[in-house]
This record gives C-alpha cells, structure tokens and sequence, in this order.
C-alpha cells in the first residue's frame, strides 16, 4: 500500500468503519467504490498561438443518496485516485450533514499560476464539454475547490448553458450572485469549520476566547476560518500559504494579512510578524491547529511533535492514519475534514435548492440553517464516537458509511 495515496487511505478507512459497523461484503461491494470515473483530454490554445493537452477528470463515487456533488481542482498534482479520493469523502460527507447528495469530484491536472485568465476560460469551458454528458442539475452538480473560484464557477455555468440554449443555474454552486450564487457560500466552509471548533471546544472543555490558533493554507477555506475564529476572541498566531508562514505570539490582524496577501500574493513578510516554514506552523505552540490547504502534511514525521489540542481539517486528507493513530494517542480531539468542511457543501446545497425553486433566501437564514445542520452533524458524529467508543475519524466515517448503507439497503440492488 502507498501510504500516501488518498484513495487507499479512503478505502483502508472505510475498511475500518464498516468492520466496526459488521457491514457485509455484499453491501461494501455496492457503496465502497466510485460507481463512475471518465477521463478528458482538454486541447487548449495557449496565448502563444500553441496547442497544449491537459488532462481533466471527473469522479462520482455514489450517487445512492441523490445527485453527485462536489468540487473541481485545478493544481499540478491532480490525478485519478486524487480526484477518486476526494469524491469518497464527499459521500459521507453528504449522508452525515443530512444533505440528499451523493459523491462527486472533478479536477484537471493543471499549474494555474502560469495560465493566463484567458487560457484557464478556454481550458474550463473546453472541460465542461468534455464532461457534459455525465453532469446536470440533477445528475452531478460541480463547485469551486483548490485553485477554482466564483468566476471558474460562472465559465462553467456560461458553458453548460450555451449548449442546452437556456439558463441553468443549477448547474454549478459557488457561482457569482449575479448568476444565481448564494449569500453566504463564499464564507460557508470556513464558517462550517468554526462552527465545529466551537462545539469541539465545549466538548473539551477548552474556552475559545482565551485560545491561540495556527491555520495552514490562506485560500477560501484558510483565510475565512482565521478571520471567523480571531472573531471569537480566539488569537491566530500563525498562517501560511503555498509560499510560506508567518508567526506573531502577540496575534495576527487577520484583514490586515489578508490585505498584505492581495497586495504581495502571500502572507510572509507581513509587517510586525516573524516569518516561518509550513512544516514550522504544523508544530507551532497553539491550542487548535486548522489544515486547510492540501493532503498529507500530518504525517509519522511531524504528529508527534503538534502541540494543538483540537484539529479541525478545513482541508481535506491533510491526515494521515499513521499520523492519526499518533495523534490518537496523544488525545488530541479531531474534527476530520467529512465533518469539519462541510459548510462548503452544505451552503452549496441550499444554492442549488434556491436555483431549482428560484426562491432566495437571506443571509441571516442561510447561516442559521448552516449553524443547525453542523450542531446536529457534531452531535450525531459524538454519539458514535461514544457508542461505539472509536476514535473521531472512525465515527464520522461510520455514520455517512451507514447511512449510505441503510439507504442502499431500501433502494435494493438494479436489476
Ligand atoms: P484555495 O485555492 O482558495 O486556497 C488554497 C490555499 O492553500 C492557498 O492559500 C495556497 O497558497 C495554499 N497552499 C497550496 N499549497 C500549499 C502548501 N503546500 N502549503 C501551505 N499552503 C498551501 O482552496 P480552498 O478552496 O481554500 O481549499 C483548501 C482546502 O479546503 C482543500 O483541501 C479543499 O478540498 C478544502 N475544501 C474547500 C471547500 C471550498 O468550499 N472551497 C470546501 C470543502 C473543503
């Protein structure tokens, strides 16, 4: 086994979850493997006149409980079992937030910081093509993750309704307001995290406005979950993106560093801040360490030496299971990413509910729904945990698992 291929770690979790659950072999061979995975070459006119292949994917893992949903990456490292992996978690992520959504992931292996605004519009439009007959509204729904943003989200919807000859919006979330976007999605998974730091906190016993916290990653997901946490009276020491970290035991202003960043591109070299390596930050001396770039960066190396005593996985698989059996061990309580980012999906579910009934909603309404969906996910998460006394992880894993399971139960098997 690699031990860093995000899809058999999916697999080696599901694995454990549905053993501790007494699943039988009958019903893993229904709901434990994508059930659809294509493959796209993308030809793509560069700025320079020249021709240039990449190539795109899209997974959906299940499709049990409703319609594939989940996000597309656009980084160099993008491949099958990434995109495999990462559409498995959305799986349980939807049955454990409750959401009528299965699994589904996309990705192109691409660099998007040496594309053009113009070449990366003709890549994703060309994407969408090549990937149309197996998404829609109703099918499998894509939205904005590593290196996508509201503006990927509106060339994908462009696209797909150029070809049908009318709006559909409900193609795509995390699109521009303009075009049918949610208030509060831009916020939603960061918001979501919080929300579960929150309830984390309470279940240990931790006061969060005496707390220092450290986040890795200064994207959607990143920069939101400082801002929302520093709101709380929680003191962020500690942040970095793909260039680098920086460290003040005094605290960061988190808009000033978001500023800094839009200015400069990155976070190091804030003023009055020290700077630091990522690796740095990952130990750094705090009380709740939020991942919330890429996978694999807590690993047998450096789980030993975390001070934090909450983890909350704003990213998805920055996890390891050998550095989560270390970090077991250690007590420290995880909130595992199925749970921990779920705010993403979650608002991007009621984006598309406001696109299907073309009725929207407030903000104030939005976040409330958010707020009780998170609280009774932790909480059905917690009553595993202590049911089954398992580790956070293997909990959250058994409850999607399971629900997948009872649903796949009653639907039966085709033909
Ligand atoms: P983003 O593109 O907005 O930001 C990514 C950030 O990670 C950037 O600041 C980048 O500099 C940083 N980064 C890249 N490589 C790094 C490295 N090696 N070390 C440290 N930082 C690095 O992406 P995002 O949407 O914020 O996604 C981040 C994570 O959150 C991903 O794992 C994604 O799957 C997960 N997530 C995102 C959403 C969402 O709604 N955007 C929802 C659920 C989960």
């Amino acid at each position: 086994m690699d031990n860093n291929n995000p899809f058999e770690i999916a697999m080696r979790n599901f694995d454990t979850a549905a053993d501790r659950l007494g699943i039988n072999e009958n019903m893993r061979n229904r709901i434990k493997h994508p059930v659809r995975a294509l493959i796209v070459s993308i030809p793509v006119r560069m700025d320079d006149g020249s021709v240039r292949r990449f190539e795109g994917y899209r997974v959906q893992h299940s499709t049990m409980r409703g319609p594939a949903k989940g996000g597309v990456r656009y980084h160099p490292q993008v491949n099958l079992d990434e995109v495999k992996a990462l559409a498995t978690w959305m799986t349980w992520k939807c049955a454990i937030s409750g959401i009528p959504f299965g699994g589904g992931k996309g990705g192109i292996c691409c660099n998007p910081k040496e594309m053009s605004p113009a070449e990366l519009e003709r890549m994703t439009r060309r994407y969408i093509i090549e990937i149309m007959p197996i998404i829609g509204p109703e099918k499998d729904i894509p939205a904005p993750d590593v290196y996508t943003n509201a503006q990927t989200m509106a060339w994908m919807m462009d696209t797909f309704s150029m070809n049908k000859g009318y709006a559909v919006p409900g193609i795509v979330t995390g699109k521009p307001l303009e075009i049918g976007g949610s208030l509060g999605r831009e916020f939603a998974t960061a918001r979501g995290t919080v929300y579960t730091v929150e309830s984390g906190a309470k279940y240990i016993g931790l006061d969060l406005s005496k707390a220092t916290c450290a986040v890795q990653g200064f994207g959607n997901a990143g920069s939101n979950a400082a801002r929302l946490i520093s709101e709380l009276g929680t003191k962020v020491v500690a942040v970095s993106d793909s260039q680098g970290g920086i460290f003040s035991s005094k605290g960061l202003d988190i808009d000033a560093v978001i500023q800094h960043k839009k200015e400069t591109g990155s976070v190091i070299g804030f003023a009055g801040a020290e700077d630091i390596s990522n690796e740095e930050l990952l130990i750094i001396d705090c009380d709740v360490l939020i991942p919330a770039a890429l996978e694999n960066v807590l690993t047998e190396k450096n789980a030993a030496d975390v001070k934090a005593k909450i983890i909350a996985e704003a990213a998805n698989g920055p996890t390891t299971p050998e550095a989560d059996k270390i970090l077991e061990e250690k007590n420290v309580f995880i909130i595992p990413d199925i749970l921990a980012n779920a705010g993403g999906v979650t608002v991007s579910y009621f984006e598309w509910v406001q696109n299907v009934q073309h009725l929207f909603w407030k903000e104030e309404e939005i976040n409330e729904r958010l707020r009780t969906i998170m609280d009774v996910a932790f909480k059905s998460v917690i009553e595993y945990k202590e049911k089954y006394n398992v580790y956070m992880r293997i909990a959250a894993n058994m409850l999607g698992i399971n629900r997948v399971a009872q649903a796949a139960k009653v639907r039966g098997l085709y033909p």
